[in-house]
């Protein structure tokens, strides 16, 4: 069986290291808010290239405390608006409409399956006050006409870098793009921590402030409370493993590369439509997404060929019970992707021989 995600495998590639870095903190007696978690803050800010890198305690949270950090300083009201890729994870939807905020949802494109710049504009109404995009699949969703049509409308230029860590458009990462970013270290992302963890990056000195504080209780000085906060802080012996991951995301990130290189080159099947190749530079492939419109026959048949493939995501926001308000909404392009994904194997331990395993399986299907 080829696993989707083998993470036991992944982790046991530098497994001493973690190992040392847990012990560090277990010997040093000091569990949250300490060296370990200002090392990596440091770190993952030059890595970014921002000022600014406020640890938390996952990937929600983070989206959740950016935009409530806008908020507490009065640049975002209840009811004002964000705009949002329509086809991206429910975490992105929740965060916006915890905060009170409305989510507007704008379609993808169907060739690059991220917001679609175009429609943008179209969206925006004197009560827009942000652009949130999602860099999904790793894939960037950034374009230098974004970043115009955001400072020509005052509107703020937000990024979910959950999926794109390492990912960069003409030289900045992902995380820096624009006016403040979140991230996830949800294990099986490009950068995973041993559990839940997350952070926001920024250039935005009062805003950060605002959200390490509002991440600590709404305290900046010790029992002195300036904002109803939550609790959401990332545990030292995470940040400890975060700061070793680090140092070989970029190398992981590159065995990705080359395993999507390797798909591109010998997936061969009318049946089967790939994503639009697009440089390495712009995409770290935290998933290889495939289109096919026998998508449920395509994932059986493969894991009778030993496959194991996963769906991102099987239903869109829109048409979650949660969200039953934009149940009847009509979203042509996100739903034709939510019935068409399929996600192949693609991380830093797929084998050459697994690789072919895949491509020949691929190939060979039938309808
Ligand atoms: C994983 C993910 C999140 C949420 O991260 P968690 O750490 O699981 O809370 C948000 N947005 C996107 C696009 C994601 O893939």
């Amino acid at each position: 069986m080829i696993k989707f995600l083998d993470l036991q495998a992944i982790t046991a590639l530098h497994a001493d290291e973690y190992k040392e870095a847990v012990s560090r903190v277990i010997d040093s007696g000091w569990f949250l808010q300490g060296r370990e978690t200002k090392q990596f803050e440091a770190d993952y800010a030059r890595y970014v290239g921002t000022e600014h890198c406020v640890a938390v305690a996952n990937g929600l949270d983070a989206l959740y405390l950016l935009l409530r950090g806008y908020k507490e300083l009065g640049l975002m009201q209840d009811g004002d608006e964000i705009i949002v890729p329509a086809n991206t994870y429910i975490a992105t939807i929740i965060a916006i409409t915890r905060n009170n905020l409305v989510p507007v949802l704008v379609e993808p494109t169907w060739e690059h399956l991220e917001i679609d710049i175009d429609k943008v504009e179209a969206a925006i109404t004197p009560r827009t006050k942000g652009v949130m995009i999602v860099h999904l699949y790793g894939r960037i969703a950034y374009h230098d006409r974004l970043s115009e049509i955001c400072e020509k409308h005052h509107l703020k230029l937000m990024e979910d870098c959950a999926q794109s860590h390492g990912c960069s458009w003409k030289g900045t990462k992902t995380g820096a793009l624009g006016d403040a970013a979140a991230h996830s270290f949800y294990p099986g992302k490009n950068l995973g921590a041993l559990g839940d963890a997350g952070a926001v990056t920024t250039n935005d000195t009062e805003l950060a402030e605002v959200i390490r504080a509002l991440a600590n209780y709404g305290s900046q000085k010790k029992y002195v409370f300036k904002y109803v906060g939550v609790n959401s802080r990332m545990a030292e012996q995470d940040a400890a493993v975060l700061d070793v991951k680090l140092k070989y995301l970029d190398e992981d990130n590159r065995k990705r590369q080359e395993l999507a290189s390797y798909y591109y080159e010998h997936i061969n099947n009318s049946l089967i439509t790939l994503p639009k190749r697009i440089d390495d530079e712009n995409n770290v492939y935290h998933l290889f997404p495939i289109f096919c419109e026998h998508r449920d026959e395509l994932q059986i048949f493969l894991k009778g060929q030993g496959i194991e493939t996963l769906i991102h995501y099987p239903v869109p926001p829109h048409k979650q019970e949660c969200y039953q308000e934009w149940n009847n909404r009509c979203l042509p392009i996100t739903e034709k992707i939510h019935v068409q994904e399929l996600s192949i194997p693609m991380n830093q331990v797929i084998s050459i021989e697994e690789a072919q395993a895949i491509v020949a399986a691929l190939n060979s299907f039938r309808y």
